[in-house]
């Protein structure tokens, strides 16, 4: 038995076996090949255990995401049979006499420069796609192949840490707990458990290689701690916290249906975050009264090519079908900082969180705004959208982004496609944005405050870096008085204020949001039922 102490990011106690994932790339080296025939023989069975694993990802995409996505992992088969593909591994090896790893990494390599060098917008998207299955051969050939979430049991996530692109091709009902040595309070990882109502805990003193995919854990998020390979006295007390634990959740689905109402009358809208519509059923399991934020930038994650217009229409589409008259605020796509894509070729940055990002990239390369622009319109008339901007600092922005959206709307009318005008807010995420809230308020329809990156900005301290929580304190009194003064500017003008950062969902400052006179608060869906509770208990008005 072996524990460690970290930090909870989720509270909740889970057990079960642990899945150990390691994803530091291993240095492919160029070796001299003794024998390359056998060296050719392992070429083919990783290509083959490639075809065998992109087949895996292909159905499971057609009965998650739908054919137009799943047939990306179709193009990767038929690229890994691609006769100029093979033919240059097997020169390789035949006639330099190198290793299959150093073969397929360099050909890939070679393949992938020079397909981004051609013309052709489909050829040229193609070169990501090389990298992709030459990497995946590669970890073949290594012995380090993709975990098949399909085919595993509930587990228990260990790992260096998790970037939202891996977090993203989880199959979340076999994801028991997450616990990182790295990773932060606010980093997706954390948001996902809480969405997940999984117990999740990051710092952890571990060292990976010394554990092993099916060792049992108990990872117990009240006391920040983790287990690996308990006794049976442990196991057994996990037990019973584990059954409290989801007698505790039950008492609190009799709120399910209640409104979310302060005991003197004020109402509060009470939404949830999401970033995929897989997320959905936990919207609805836990009994949201909208979507506050729909991270859409995890559409852009975890693939190799920009999602096309109609893709992400399907997937609007479907968000706002299910929702039916409940608001639905979609923003728009929040990439760079801790959210990388390979396709947007962003150049690396001394201060990504600084950088550019979101709205940065939209407004600068409007190709790309315009496209999520033209799926959100069209989504439009399937239910009640509503659409937010991301790390706004000024007027002027807001105004651009105005022009963009008529510009595309005159683009729908010329085309005859309808859609109905939504609601536009904007992220208050920037002490800028905070601070020229009563300008803002008098251009925009709402405010979201998003305390994760407010928090970031104005204490200065890095979200991802977990060595600066001692410094961190998310109820610093110049984050809560950002937060009054938005919320009194905002009403100055006639509009509401709501927060969907993580700090919206914080019980002991539910009193503090109510009296504040806050509008609305988004929160993970695991956490609807519980904010519920605490506001039916708070006044709004202090005696
Ligand atoms: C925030 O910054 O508070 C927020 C909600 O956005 P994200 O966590 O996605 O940056
Ligand atoms: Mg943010």
């Amino acid at each position: 038995m072996q524990k460690f102490s970290g930090k909870t990011v989720y509270n909740n106690i889970a057990m079960g076996p642990i899945l150990v994932m390691k994803n530091e790339d291993e240095p492919v080296v160029r070796l001299h090949a003794e024998d390359p025939q056998a060296e050719l023989s392992r070429v083919e069975a990783a290509c083959e255990q490639a075809k065998e694993q992109l087949q895996v990802l292909y159905d499971r995409a057609m009965e998650t995401v739908g054919e137009e996505s799943a047939a990306l992992f179709e193009v990767h088969q038929m690229l890994i049979d691609d006769d100029d593909f093979q033919e240059a591994i097997q020169s390789a090896i035949t006639d330099d006499e190198v290793n299959a790893e150093y073969a397929v990494q360099t050909t890939g390599e070679s393949f992938a420069q020079m397909f981004a060098e051609m013309e052709d917008e489909y050829f040229k998207a193609r070169s990501a796609d090389i990298k992709d299955i030459a990497g995946r051969i590669v970890r073949n050939l290594q012995g380090r192949a993709d975990v098949d979430f399909g085919s595993i049991e509930p587990s228990v996530i260990v790992a260096d840490d998790l970037t939202p692109s891996e977090t993203v091709r989880m199959d979340k009902d076999k994801v028991l707990a997450f616990v990182t040595v790295h990773g932060s309070t606010n980093s997706h990882t954390a948001i996902l458990a809480r969405m997940m109502n999984i117990p999740a805990l990051i710092g952890v003193p571990m060292d990976l290689d010394a554990l092993q995919t099916g060792m049992t854990a108990i990872v117990d998020g009240f006391a920040g701690e983790v287990t690996f390979e308990p006794d049976e006295d442990a196991k057994a007390y996990a037990q019973k916290r584990i059954a409290e634990e989801k007698e505790k959740a039950a008492l609190l689905q009799q709120l399910k249906g209640q409104p979310t109402v302060t005991p003197d009358g004020r109402e509060i809208h009470l939404y949830a975050n999401i970033g995929n519509v897989g997320d959905l059923n936990y919207v609805l399991d836990n009994d949201a009264e909208g979507i506050g934020l729909f991270r859409s930038e995890f559409l852009y994650l975890g693939r190799n090519d920009f999602p096309t217009e109609d893709e992400q229409f399907e997937a609007y589409k479907t968000v706002l079908e299910t929702m039916g008259e409940k608001k639905v605020i979609i923003r728009t796509l929040d990439i760079g900082a801790d959210k990388k894509v390979d396709y947007f070729n962003l150049d690396e940055e001394e201060n990504p969180a600084l950088g550019y990002r979101a709205i940065r990239i939209c407004l600068t390369q409007p190709e790309i705004f315009k496209t999520q622009l033209r799926a959100l319109l069209r989504a439009s008339v399937y239910g009640t959208l509503a659409i937010m901007y991301p790390m706004i600092i000024s007027v002027d922005e807001v105004k651009q982004i105005y022009a963009i959206v008529d510009e595309v709307k005159a683009e729908l009318d010329a085309e005859g496609i309808a859609y109905k005008d939504p609601e536009q807010g904007i992220m208050i995420e920037t002490p800028a944005a905070a601070i020229i809230s009563d300008d803002l308020a008098q251009v925009v329809d709402f405010f979201s405050i998003g305390t994760n990156d407010l928090t970031q900005y104005t204490l200065a301290i890095d979200r991802q870096n977990n060595k600066l929580d001692a410094f961190s304190n998310p109820h610093h009194p110049a984050i809560l008085r950002l937060i009054q003064m938005v919320t009194e500017n905002a009403h100055k003008y006639g509009k509401w204020a709501g927060i969907c950062g993580e700090l919206g969902a914080d019980p002991e400052l539910t009193e503090t949001f109510v009296r504040m006179g806050l509008d609305e608060l988004s929160v993970s869906p695991s956490m609807i039922l519980k904010v519920r509770d605490n506001i039916r208990r708070t006044p709004y008005k202090a005696d």
